[in-house]
């Protein structure tokens, strides 16, 4: 065990790591209400855990979203991979 494991962080082979900080890293993100990113989109499925974002009562409505629009985190797994990807949140 590590002595500042002060709280959860994924372990390093954590599944849901699949070499995002190559463009997720240092990204800004906005937490909002998910909506469709153009016409003909359906979903999205969360960068890390793939969980989905659609508009239908079993999915994810609220999340991450970067700046472009494109891409989506979990609330979840925002917050076990937030210190990591150093993102910055616009508030
Ligand atoms: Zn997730």
């Amino acid at each position: 065990m590590n002595e500042k494991s002060q709280d959860k962080e994924p372990a390093a082979d954590d599944w849901r790591r699949q070499g995002q900080e190559k463009y997720l890293k240092g990204i800004k993100l906005e937490l909002r209400d998910y909506f469709l990113y153009g016409e003909g989109w359906e979903h999205d499925h969360c960068e890390f855990c793939n969980d989905k974002f659609s508009l239908n009562d079993v999915d994810l409505k609220k999340g991450y979203m970067s700046e472009d629009g494109y891409r989506w985190i979990c609330i979840e797994c925002f917050n076990d991979f937030k210190d990591e990807f150093s993102w910055q949140v616009k508030i």
